[in-house]
């Protein structure tokens, strides 16, 4: 069975995209079978994973509309070692169309189903917004991993999402946890980052993962080239720090 796993936050720019990307390929580099959804419709974790958004025949968007299976839009990440299903401005328009339809929020979980016993970790890269792209992401999963940066605001928006998590967990998805706040982009020079990382571990305990990714310019270099950062500089701060968190995310699953 595979676990699945949505990559959130509802601000942009915190680090959802390259999380999800360096998680898919660190958790290949372990031997584990991958897919990687990407349910933002501005493609960049099917830019970064080496699939080019604009030559998609299918993506997500047929899979959603239910015009195609997972099976038959998916590729493979070129030098990434997992399975893409993309996304590009096409998945926009799928926001409008969905909401006519039935079973509106629950078309991915559907999807996924036929690819369970193909896949180890399934991660969903969600769109910046608790939209109804957000809501099929977060009804397909069993749990939610929440990238975050160590600033003063981050902890505000924190509050809207694990309310959201809440609701659909007594409304639409029963199975659905907040795995762990994953920190990102972290500078430990900085005093202001420092403390509310402590903030963070004595609100959150051990919902804080053990692994902090860093600030590191080759993760944010890779995508440029079509990699993840963890294929593209093995040996570099931040993909060392992501193949440690895939190590610790299997760890946690037992
Ligand atoms: P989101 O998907 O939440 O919008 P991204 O993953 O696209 O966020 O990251 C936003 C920007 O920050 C990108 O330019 C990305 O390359 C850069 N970035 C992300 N994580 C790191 C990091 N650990 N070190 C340096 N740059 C990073
Ligand atoms: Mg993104």
């Amino acid at each position: 069975m595979a676990r699945i796993f949505c990559i959130a936050n509802q601000k942009g720019g915190v680090g959802k995209t390259t999380t999800a990307v360096n998680l898919a390929a660190g958790l290949a580099h372990l031997g584990q079978r991958v897919l990687l959804v990407d349910l933002d419709p501005q493609g960049n974790a099917t830019m970064g994973s080496g699939v080019d958004k604009r030559q998609l025949a299918l993506s997500v968007y047929q899979v959603l509309l239910e015009s195609a299976t997972v099976e038959d839009a998916r590729q493979r990440s070129p030098k990434g070692g997992y399975d893409v299903l993309g996304a590009n401005r096409e998945l926009a328009g799928a926001e409008v169309e969905l909401v006519e339809l039935e079973r509106r929020h629950e078309r991915l979980r559907g999807a996924l189903k036929a690819v369970d016993a193909a896949y180890d970790f399934v991660l969903i890269d969600c769109p910046p917004s608790l939209s109804l792209l957000t809501l099929n992401g977060l009804c397909s999963a069993h749990g939610v991993i929440v990238p975050m940066q160590c600033e003063y605001f981050a902890l505000e928006g924190l509050s809207d999402l694990v309310n959201t998590v809440r609701q659909v967990r007594s409304n639409l998805n029963k199975d659905l946890a907040l795995i762990g706040l994953l920190r990102v982009m972290f500078d430990p020079r900085i005093t202001l980052q420092q403390q509310v990382s402590e903030q963070l571990k004595s609100h959150f305990g051990d919902k804080v993962f053990n692994v902090v990714i860093p600030r590191n310019v080759r993760l944010a270099e890779a995508p440029s080239y079509g990699q993840p950062g963890v294929v593209f500089d093995p040996a570099s701060k931040g993909a060392v720090a992501f193949v440690e968190f895939a190590r610790e995310m299997v760890q946690r699953l037992g």
